[in-house]
Order: C-alpha cells, then structure tokens, then sequence
C-alpha cells in the first residue's frame, strides 16, 4: 500500500495522555487513535510510505487500511499539497486603551522588578525606570485621555489603566482624573473601562471605596503565601510585605465577590504554583494569572529548569481544571482558560499577542508615549510625547510584524493561537522585535495550548457546557487585540475521531 499523499501543515502530539492532532490550516484539532497518530507521523516524514510495511507488526493490516481511508475522507490526507493560507488582516489598529503610568515609584522594592534593581533601588532614594519618582501632574493626564479621545477615532469602547510603579502612591491625582473622564464619556458618548493594578499596600478603605464606586477594575500582584510572596516582593529594606498586603486585599476582596484578579510572578527557583494558587484561592481572589519572570528580572530570570517544572505543574493544573469543570466548581486559572476558550470555539486568527504600540499606548509620568509600561525610559521605543505629538513610526513596525511576517513565527505551528508572544521578553531575549524569546517563553505559551487542547478533548459535550456558563468572556486590556486574521475556513469544535 503506497500512501503518496500529502499532509496540512499541523502539529501532532501527545498531551494528558491524548494523543492530538492539530491541522493549522483549518484550525480544528482531533483527538486521533495511537494507529492515527503512528500513520500521520509515517506519512509526515515519508509521503511516499508504505504505512503497512512501516506499522507491521504494531497493528492489524485492516486497521491500518481503515484509519487511512478515515483520515483521507476527513479531508486530513491530500493528493495535492494545500495552497498556502494567506490570512486577510483586519484592518483596525486606532488606539484604544491607554495606560497612565501616573508614577514611576513604588512603595515597594521587588527583586524581579523589571523597572528597578530590586530592593538595591532603596539604597538611595527609589527610582523606577530610570527617572523620577514624582507623580504625574493633573495636565498630563488630562492631555492624556484627550490624546484617547481624539486618537481613537469613532470607537465607543476605550480603556484607561492606572499604572506605575506602584500608581495608588498617586491616588490624589485618581481621584481627579476619573471625573475628567467621566465627564469626556458624557460629553462624547464613549464608553471608559477603567482598570489598576496595584501591589496591595495601599488599598485603605478609602480608596477600596472610591474604586467600587466609579467601577475600577483591580488587579492584585501578589505572589502567593507569606513564605513566598516574602522572598522577593519586598518592603524597602528587604523586609517582606506579606502581612502588610493581606488586610488591603481582604478589604477589596470583601466588597468584589469574587471577581479580583491576581497576577502572579514566578521566579527562578521558585516554581510551586498548585501551593500558589491554593493559596491565592483561600484567599478569594477570583481568577489567577501567572507569568514566569523573563526579560530584565536580574537573577530572578527562570531557568530552562524552571519551566520544566511550569510545564509538568501546569499539567498537574489542567487534571484538576478538568475535575473542576466536571464538579461544577470555578477554578479561573486564566493560562489555561484563556487557551481553552480559544482553542473550543476558534473564531479568529490571532496577528498579534498583545495590543502594545497598536491598539494601547502607555502614557510615562513625564509625558512621552511607549508601547506599554514595560518599555518606558527605554528611548530607542518612545513614541513622542504629548508635547511634540505622537510618533506612529513604530505602530507602523509593529503593525508590519503579525506572525506571519515573523521568521520564527511564521513557521511556528501555534502562531494564529499565541500571536508572537511579549515585545518586551522578544527585545530583553533577543534584542529586537522581530524574534521572539524561543526558548523560555514560546516553551511556555505552547505547551498551555498543548494542554488546552488536551483538555477540550477530555470534556464532553455536557461539561463543555458547564465550561461555557463558569468562563465568561474576560480579557486584561493590554491584552484585548483587534489583531485578528480572518481564515478561509474557521474552526468550531473538536471532534473525536476513535
Ligand atoms: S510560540 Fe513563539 S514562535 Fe510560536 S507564534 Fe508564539 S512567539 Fe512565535
Ligand atoms: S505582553 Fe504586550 S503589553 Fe504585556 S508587557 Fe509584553 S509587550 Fe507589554
């Protein structure tokens, strides 16, 4: 039997002991039988093979002959090579969300922040980003959100994120411009989802209640116990700030039910997130979302050791989400969430990771403009300032790299499911835009999917249900994207083929 065929382009793994099968063309995966997965993986290195020669022994002839007129009639063997697949970009790229970075100092002195050098920066006085710590001044932000309004066209939904360092330093200067900005909605009838991420310490029961009651959304970095959360967010000194966060996180916690998030770091050494998320659970936080520190994090850095472990814990996670979903329980781990969203019902084809320097622009206390927070002093990314006006060279460069235009994107397998991964980890790896951060964070975005995949294909028709009513459709801003590719064909649900 000579096959002489040809495959999709596609990805075929083995993941929570499923074994899957990927076609990229169309974005459908199928959980496969081992006979499947040994023919593809024949006919990937041989099209010319004779999979009766090469499995013999292993399977029965007629169950090899079988599974190849399967997969030839689920349209996955060809006789001609597919045309290759060029997506049409969605031509929408208006700034949207706007990142005031109304400090760049911090009450506290983390030793991964990527904004100083740990709690050295305490030594003197603290400086974040390479510049002062005062805050920003009412006219700033005020330009600010006007430079939202008129650059973001007729879009009725915008967003404005306060930022810093740590920004509720600056809460004095939050509680004036939320009015301007309620009173720029009115007057132009837009809509502002208006977002903090703070590190917990200041979130008195004066400021809990001025969040609550303009509707601010608030993401918590929080890193797990007090053992944890101890050894690198740190007070200055370098005296642990658990239990000074705790009272303030109860407080919110106590008025949201629920619904605040936690951002976690996990740093070299420091891989235990189950007990993080436990933790961080006991607590009350609503959703949990967990990045390895890459990029400019000092020693903190994770190791190829360290994401080894992600990988295996993120595993020992997706067993339990699936044990959650079928005991009608809430369990937000938004690494894989986001992913199982995605990849159940894939209504788009993602350009890009993130909306930085496209669709959001981070806005630094002195007036200039970046692609987020995490590029702020860094000149060679400035996007002018309010002074001079806005610089669009760079959203030109940025818009120009979607994943197909990427080199190590472009042939990359999960590249419509990432989008291309962090400009910031793409320029502290490998120094530009172009080339992604391959070995930590692509490791990482790609073995999540792996998992998603893994686990749609476990949950039947009933728990995908269950699924859909406990996960509503949430995003941080600054990774909401219009960067959406239209396919030819779109992908709804997997399938089984057995
Ligand atoms: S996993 Fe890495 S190579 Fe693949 S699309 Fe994402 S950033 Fe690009
Ligand atoms: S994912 Fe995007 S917004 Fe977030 S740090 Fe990276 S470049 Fe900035």
């Amino acid at each position: 039997m000579k096959t002489d065929c040809y495959l999709p382009e596609h990805h075929l793994f083995s993941r929570l002991g499923k074994h899957i099968f990927f076609n990229v063309e169309t974005m459908l995966f199928y959980e496969v039988t081992p006979p499947a997965r040994d023919l593809i993986s024949c006919i990937s290195k041989d099209r010319g093979c004779d999979p009766i020669k090469a499995l013999k022994g292993k399977y029965p002839r007629s169950e090899i002959r079988n599974t190849f007129l399967y997969l030839s009639k689920e349209g996955l063997l060809k006789e001609a090579p597919s045309n290759s697949i060029k997506p049409i970009l969605k031509k929408r790229w208006g700034i949207r969300h706007l990142e005031l970075m109304v400090t760049h100092g911090c009450n506290m002195g983390c030793r991964y922040c990527y904004g100083a050098s740990g709690p050295e920066q305490w030594k003197d006085a603290p400086h974040l980003y390479g510049s002062s710590t005062a805050g920003m001044s009412l006219e700033t932000a005020k330009k600010g959100v006007d430079f939202l309004f008129k650059e973001s066209g007729d879009q009725k939904d915008l967003s404005v994120i306060f930022f810093g360092g740590e920004p509720l330093l600056e809460f004095s200067l939050i509680q004036k411009i939320v009015p301007y900005i309620r009173e720029r909605e009115q007057d132009t009838g837009r809509k502002v989802d208006l977002s903090i991420s703070t590190n917990g310490l200041l979130l008195t029961e004066r400021v809990v209640r001025f969040l609550n009651k303009h509707k601010i959304g608030c993401q918590v970095s929080i890193d797990g116990n007090r053992e944890i959360q101890d050894i690198n967010r740190c007070l200055p000194g370098g005296r642990g700030s658990y239990a000074h966060v705790v009272p303030g996180i109860n407080r919110l916690i106590a008025t949201r039910k629920g619904r605040v998030p936690a951002r976690v770091t996990v740093a070299h050494n420091q891989v235990n997130i189950p007990a993080v998320i436990e933790h961080l659970l006991q607590l009350g936080f609503g959703s949990i979302h967990v990045e390895p520190a890459i990029g400019s994090t000092g020693e903190s850095v994770v190791s190829n050791d360290d994401i080894k472990a992600i990988k295996a814990q993120n595993e020992v996670l997706a067993l339990y989400l699936v044990k959650s979903v079928r005991n009608n329980r809430y369990f937000n781990y938004t690494n894989l969430v986001k992913f199982i969203r995605h990849t159940r019902v894939i209504r788009e084809r993602l350009a890009y990771y993130c909306g930085a320097g496209r669709t959001y622009f981070s806005l630094s206390q002195d007036g200039a403009f970046y692609p987020c927070h995490r590029f702020v002093g860094m000149e060679q990314y400035k996007m002018g300032d309010l002074e001079n006006g806005p610089d669009f060279t760079l959203q030109k460069k940025i818009l120009s790299l979607t994943v197909d235009n990427r080199p190590l994107c472009a042939g990359c397998w999960s590249r419509y499911l990432c989008g291309g991964g962090c400009w910031k980890h793409a320029v502290d790896l490998k120094g530009c835009l172009e080339v992604p951060d391959n070995e930590l964070s692509c490791e990482v975005i790609r073995h999540e999917i792996e998992c998603s995949m893994a686990i749609n294909s476990e949950l039947d028709v009933t728990d995908q249900e269950i699924l859909s009513e406990l996960y509503e459709e949430t995003a941080e801003p600054y990774l909401k994207t219009d960067g959406f590719v239209k396919s030819p064909k779109m992908g709804n649900l997997s399938f089984r083929m057995k």
